[in-house]
């Protein structure tokens, strides 16, 4: 039997990703909101704004971090945490951990609507620079947060014009005075797919009940760097050359594990002098691969290690390889995957178990509170693209199952 069941609001939280989508446009429908930057601050700012006027109470930590706490009424208990992020891809969508923080400030304004308390509090949190598209690595404020990070690795983490994080946080006002670090009674986290699965099966949500392991490999290929006319072809030592058929070799790779979806992508080139009318001398890749399945996964790095060794014999270069970010062989909480499933079916809604293929702020939390994931829809799974796209009807069951589960939760 049904009772007490909770829906959010759809026509407010769709206006609250317009206004969202108005900050940092992008190339008509995109969104270039890069962490720590002028626009990130305008929409923290905003958020803000909207948390407050919700009834929130707003701590920043050193991070930049937000949290926004809706009161519980037994203030001595952890809170229910709800959090993902507002920064985007340097060509990025409007939804991308976009949805999960207005998704979690629609709990929060739901619950004032319907004039509901709950035991524990709930708290909506944008976390710093999940992209990565500024400062590397990746989900560094959840990171750093849950410890997997130090806390002065990433303040002293630059960006490509050499400003660190630190200087950043304070360029916009968002170097908080909370502690790095608290405790919830359990984190969810909303985010679009980014992949098709949901999308072609015509299925709502997704029960994320893990993710791919990941890893990430920095490259810096040494070569010497020489006239393009007049050097004999046998003399190059050529960088750009070798960093060539390693990206080659890697995508290989990834097709052949493709059947049982294996990724493999070299995501970024910097190369030096990087001039015409002179080879490089030195070129640097970053390159990741992940796949479900660790057997598969180390058969995969082996392949990796391979051909790279081989790149660098043809380009007569030498190759350093260390390790970059990894994540995602984690399962999450038990005890959140069959909270989502059971509040799932009181709600009658459909899903489907799945593991994600992308990296997440709830993987680092992953390592200190029960957590778990809910996965809506896009468009064909297009993502990391300004043509990312949703339905709202398509999100809304997802937005009620984490309402509603949130609440069973805080209530506990
Ligand atoms: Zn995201």
């Amino acid at each position: 039997m049904v009772t007490n069941v909770l829906e959010v609001n759809p026509e407010r939280l769709w206006d609250s990703l317009e206004r969202s989508a108005e900050i940092g446009r992008f190339r008509d429908v995109g969104l270039r909101r890069l962490a720590l930057s002028a626009e990130d601050k305008q929409m923290r700012d905003l958020f803000v704004e909207w948390a407050r006027t919700a009834g929130c109470s707003i701590e920043i930590d050193r991070l930049g971090n937000i949290f926004a706490r809706r009161a519980g009424t037994d203030p001595s208990l952890p809170p229910v945490a709800i959090g993902s992020h507002l920064d985007t891809q340097i060509c990025g969508g409007r939804y991308d951990g976009i949805l999960g923080v207005l998704c979690g400030l629609e709990v929060v304004r739901t619950l004032n609507d319907k004039g509901l308390k709950t035991k524990r509090g709930i708290e909506v949190i944008c976390w710093t620079n999940e992209e990565g598209a500024r400062f590397n690595p990746p989900m560094m404020g959840s990171m750093a947060f849950a410890k997997v990070l130090t806390l002065e690795s990433v303040l002293a983490t630059t960006d490509d014009a050499g400003i660190t994080v630190e200087q950043a946080l304070d360029d916009i006002g968002y170097a908080g005075s909370a502690p790095v670090g608290r405790e919830f009674d359990a984190y969810l986290e909303l985010h679009i797919e980014q992949a098709p699965v949901l999308d072609r099966e015509g299925c709502d949500i997704g029960i994320v009940v893990g993710g791919y392991k990941t890893q990430a490999l920095r490259l810096t290929i040494n070569g010497d760097t020489g006239h393009a006319g007049g050097t004999p072809m046998a003399m190059r030592r050529n960088s750009l050359v070798g960093a060539g058929y390693v990206i080659a070799a890697v995508n290989d790779v990834g097709l052949a594990y493709a059947v049982d979806e294996g990724r493999t992508t070299t995501t970024r080139i910097e190369s030096f002098p990087n001039l015409a009318g002179t080879y490089a001398e030195q070129v640097k890749l970053t390159i990741d691969f992940r796949h479900i399945d660790a057997a598969r996964f180390k058969a995969m790095r082996a392949d990796v290690d391979t051909a790279i060794v081989a790149a660098a014999k043809k380009a007569n270069v030498e190759i350093e390889v260390t390790e970059g970010w990894s994540w995602g062989s984690e399962l999450f909480a038990p005890e959140c995957i069959e909270l989502l499933k059971s509040t799932a079916k009181e709600l009658g809604l459909p899903y489907r178990e799945m593991r994600s293929q992308a990296g997440h702020d709830a993987y680092a939390v992953a390592t200190m509170a029960p957590t778990a994931m809910i996965f809506t829809p896009c468009f064909e799974g297009i993502s990391h693209n300004v043509n990312e796209a949703i339905e709202l009807a398509r999100s809304l069951p997802g937005a009620n199952l984490l309402l509603n589960a949130a609440v069973a939760r805080a209530n506990r």
